[in-house]
């Protein structure tokens, strides 16, 4: 039986993510021409075109500001998820705060969505050893699983000694809430990260095919695979003062996103995280 894996897709423009922000303040996000919508339709059409159904972990902002962009994502057949309201980290919010903010969230996109959000992702993976309590935080605002931990070495984020594959956080017993790892792949003496994002542009495409097919072959397990609007747009306005490896790692690649995104969607099966990991039908919110 062919393995389904989870397309993800964080919903966030390109002025939004963690590495700009120091140098573009979440107060001015108002004022910045959005590459969102158009990027989304883009999306939208490629899933479709490959009769594929997605996760979509949107912030909060977006569904205040761009409401038809949730209802697309809705009425096209995809899952509704949680990335917070404004993309901040959650190793940078007191526990209380994180729980006022995914409650938030989850409330705002299931009353323009209409269906039940079960999902989250933290903002760049921001969950670890410092944020015990994030998972407990988390199901008592209700959700069913996080896609938050990247058991991998990495300067910005990673928990190396996390379970590379799905585990019950607050324990065996309570399998009503799971976190689910981006994927990753060990070779010897080496953890490569298969999720997606900006190493897969960077990567080349057969190594990223080859990694996917051996957790599925090898491991019998399914991949978590993300990546964001921004990364299709070649187009967006560069940002001028970051440093070097920020700005390759934002910037590489870009143009190639698209085209690799159309061969990936063909060469294997994808799914939303609910159909591949939670297995209920989604329900509409009476
Ligand atoms: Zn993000």
């Amino acid at each position: 039986m062919t393995i389904k894996n989870a397309m993800t897709i964080d919903v966030e423009d390109y002025f939004q993510v963690s590495a700009f922000e120091n140098h573009i303040d979440k107060s001015t996000w108002d004022t910045i021409p959005c590459r969102l919508e158009n990027n989304m339709d883009r999306i939208l059409q490629l899933l479709s075109d490959h009769d594929t159904r997605a996760t979509f972990f949107t912030l909060g902002w977006v569904a205040d500001n761009y409401p038809s962009v949730i209802k697309k994502i809705v009425s096209e057949g995809h899952e509704l998820a949680s990335h917070g309201y404004q993309h901040i980290r959650v190793s940078d919010q007191t526990s209380e705060q994180f729980l006022a903010d995914i409650s938030r969230t989850k409330d705002l996109l299931q009353q323009i969505g209409g269906n039940e959000v079960k999902g989250y992702r933290a903002a760049s993976f921001s969950m670890g050893e410092k944020t015990p309590w994030a998972h407990d935080m988390l199901a008592q605002a209700g959700y069913a699983y996080s896609s938050s931990i990247y058991p991998i070495q990495h300067d910005h984020y990673g928990m190396p000694s996390a379970s590379q594959y799905l585990y019950y956080p607050l324990g065996e017993d309570d399998q009503e809430f799971c976190e689910i790892p981006i994927s990753t792949l060990d070779v010897p003496g080496k953890r490569l990260p298969v999720g997606g994002g900006g190493y897969f542009r960077f990567f080349p495409y057969a190594l990223s095919k080859w990694m996917i097919a051996e957790v599925n072959k090898q491991h019998k397990q399914p991949t978590i695979f993300y990546f964001h609007p921004w990364e299709i747009d070649p187009e967006q306005p560069k940002q001028n003062n970051i440093g070097m490896k920020t700005r390759f790692r934002h910037y590489v690649n870009l143009s190639r996103m698209y085209d690799r995104l159309d061969r990936l969607l063909k060469d294997f099966e994808w799914a939303t995280m609910d159909e591949v990991f939670i297995n209920k039908q989604n329900k509409t919110l009476s």
